[in-house]
């Protein structure tokens, strides 16, 4: 199974994925996570992206684009993967079109997002991310048992820099302006999925749909 998952910042992709991930044993690759880590470590690549991700703009397609050529050489994605943040420009679509066809592999199925602004603008400023594992809470539908601490492993949570509201704003006008015409590069793959839902219900629409158009 190769998938992308696609929708503006807030539709849960984070937390679709890692459910996906369990559900086909396929690894997770959010091009959001990798700039983050690399920005934690200090590398070269993350002094480049800091700015951009700080501002909620997009990264340059170069960057992104080689590190996702390395990703992809990884064992663990030979036998299927699903992106998450990725491709998130047409340039970005036509360089992954480029590399996959050299691999000689193909996408499956496009999963499309669909959210409505404001759904998104509450889910993004009460989200908390465990700064440890990375997993997703939400302080209104997915508390932690005990305040400020991650169930999966003890770690402290945090609120994304970007996920402050005037950031939030500038990310989504990049989403619709740079991102959200993908839709159409991909028209002939899309399964589009109310993703205003519970998260449970959401997933299973998805899995549903994937059955449906095998
Ligand atoms: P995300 O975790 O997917 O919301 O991504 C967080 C931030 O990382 C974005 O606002 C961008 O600054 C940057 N980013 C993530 N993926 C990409 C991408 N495919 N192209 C450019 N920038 C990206």
């Amino acid at each position: 199974m190769r998938l992308i998952l696609l929708g503006p910042p807030g539709a849960g992709k984070g937390v679709q994925a890692e459910m996906l991930k369990k559900r086909y044993n396929i690894p997770h690759i959010s091009t959001g996570d990798m700039l983050r880590e690399e920005i934690a470590n200090k590398t070269s690549l993350g002094e480049k992206a800091q700015e951009y991700v700080k501002e909620g703009k997009l990264v340059p397609d170069d960057i992104v684009i080689k590190m996702v050529e390395e990703r992809l050489k990884k064992d663990d994605a030979k036998n299927g993967f699903l992106f998450d943040g990725y491709p998130r420009t047409i340039n970005q679509a036509i360089a992954l079109d480029k590399l996959l066809e050299k691999m000689n592999i193909f996408i499956d199925k496009v999963i499309n997002l669909e959210v409505k602004e404001d759904i998104i603008l509450k889910r993004l400023t009460t989200r908390r991310i465990c700064s440890l594992c990375g997993a997703i809470y939400n302080l209104l539908t997915m508390r932690p048992k005990v305040d400020n601490v991650c169930d999966k492993c003890g770690g402290e949570l945090y609120q994304r820099n970007d996920d402050k509201e005037e950031v939030i704003k500038d990310r989504l006008k990049t989403y619709y302006l740079q991102t959200s015409p993908l839709v159409e590069y991909y028209k002939n793959k899309v399964i589009s999925v109310d993703a205003g839902r519970e998260k449970e219900e959401t997933f299973e629409n998805i899995v549903a749909k994937l059955k449906e158009q095998k």
